[in-house]
């Protein structure tokens, strides 16, 4: 079914009768040309476009829970193209200009909203680093404006600008930068994907992998074996331990990270805003909610929940920005597993064993990746070489010392 105005009009008058479930409810069968681990949005978006993009048929989706249930149903729905190393804003741009065309491909409503990023910066030298992450943006083909003080007192007027321990001096702008419904993304990737021939499984987890003579014969699930010429694994948070059944070890840990939502106020926020002197990300969502988030907790865990002294840091952030905000309520918070690299970047990679491939180590940053994470890892999975915009995410990155440390801060996770 094809989803329109017209739709709509259709089935408000006849009683909504007329609307199908967005995806089917199949039972795994014994053999698939591909199988896709985990039906988060990486997972999802990598089998819409293998069936649309590169025409290929027999392929599952296997989730051990429900769809949406992973991050791509936690986060605090950010999405940017303001990456400054070559490994990088490529690839984000590439997401960008797929996010702004994401709704027609997907015939599904994702409240894509390009609402616009401010970064906060507080000092000089912050400041020529933003102007040069500025210029690095537009040389990639994406936007970036530098405001000042004065600037940008016109567009965020409450900020806490002067009477504050870390002044606000301006600003990097990336207007096209944004939020967008993030479990909305789920669906109406499995969705697509279901309309293109994809089953997808839900309660199905994938308990091991069959390998012989270095060659994936398929995965053992909760609901038996399944036999796969290729499998793809897109796991995020449980990337080392579904990797382990490969006896694979990866730079990866993995940590909470909490995200905040406040009650519904009036229109406050123009946009997304970051502080630039500590770890505090804020928008508004359309009901009216203020959604944020700041660092992860700081342990490693397998656990979906967060801790109380990481919600006291991150209301500290809040409150530094913008001092109005201890007046709003907290309605509810939530924890979501983050797989950390080391160096702050993700892999989308074969793995030495023949027919299994990796696609992880997305850190805080994997929401507004998952249309160019699923495109490029559908296109290594169906040509067997990397998309050109993620040929840098390679697993061997870390012994040929060919890191993308975005950030220059080294192998410590709750920096990135
Ligand atoms: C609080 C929070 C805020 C965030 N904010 C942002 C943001 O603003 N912007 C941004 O870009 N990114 C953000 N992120 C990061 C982003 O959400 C993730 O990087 C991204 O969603 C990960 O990819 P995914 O959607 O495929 O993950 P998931 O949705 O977690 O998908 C992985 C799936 O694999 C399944 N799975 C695990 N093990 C198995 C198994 N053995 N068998 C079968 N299935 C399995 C899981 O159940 C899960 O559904 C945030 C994350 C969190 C937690």
């Amino acid at each position: 079914m094809r989803y329109s105005g017209l739709r709509i009009i259709k089935e408000a008058l006849t009683g909504h009768k007329g609307w199908t479930p967005a995806w089917r409810d199949v039972a795994p069968q014994n053999q698939y040309d591909f199988i896709i681990v985990g039906g988060g949005g990486h997972g999802l978006a990598t089998a819409h476009y293998l069936a649309k993009v590169y025409g290929k048929a027999r392929i599952a989706v296997l989730e051990k829970g429900w769809i949406g249930g992973g991050n791509v149903g936690r986060n605090t729905t950010i999405i940017r193209s303001n990456y400054l190393l070559p490994g990088n804003e490529p690839f984000y741009e590439f997401s960008m200009k797929l996010w702004e065309g994401l709704e027609q491909d997907l015939n599904y409503n994702a409240m894509v909203s390009q609402r616009g990023i401010m970064n906060l910066f507080h000092t000089d030298g912050q400041r020529d680093a933003y102007r040069r992450r500025g210029n690095a943006m537009i040389l990639h083909g994406s936007d970036a404006e530098l405001l000042d003080q004065e600037q940008l007192r016109k567009e965020a007027p409450f900020l806490n600008f002067d009477n504050a321990r870390f002044p606000i001096k301006g600003a990097l702008v990336h207007r096209r930068g944004g939020t967008v419904r993030h479990d909305a993304v789920a669906w109406g990737y499995a969705r697509s994907a279901d309309r293109h021939g994809v089953d997808i499984i839900q309660n199905c987890e994938v308990t091991g992998f069959k390998i012989e003579n270095g060659k994936i014969l398929g995965v053992e699930t909760s609901r038996g074996f399944i036999g796969a010429g290729k499998v793809g694994v897109a796991v995020a948070g449980s990337s080392s331990k579904v990797m382990s059944y490969a006896d694979m070890r990866l730079p990866i840990e993995s940590h909470v990270l909490q995200a905040f939502v406040s009650e519904g106020l009036k229109p406050v926020l123009p946009g997304v805003i970051t502080f630039g002197a500590g770890h505090f990300y804020v928008s508004q969502s359309d009901k009216g909610g203020l959604v944020f988030g700041g660092d992860i907790d700081g342990y490693n865990t397998y656990a979906q929940r967060g801790n109380l002294p990481v919600v006291e840091d991150v209301c500290e952030g809040g409150m530094a920005l913008m001092p109005m905000i201890g007046r709003a309520r907290l309605l509810r918070m939530w924890g979501g597993l983050m797989d950390m690299s080391m160096d702050g970047s993700p892999f989308i990679d074969k793995t030495h064993i023949d027919g299994l491939y990796f696609n992880g180590g997305w850190c805080y940053g994997g929401f507004k990746a998952t249309p160019a994470s699923g495109y490029a890892f559908a296109h290594l999975l169906a040509t067997d070489t990397p998309h050109d915009t993620a040929t840098a995410y390679r697993l061997d990155r870390f012994i040929s010392g060919h890191m993308i440390d975005e950030k220059g801060v080294g192998a410590q996770p709750n920096l990135h």
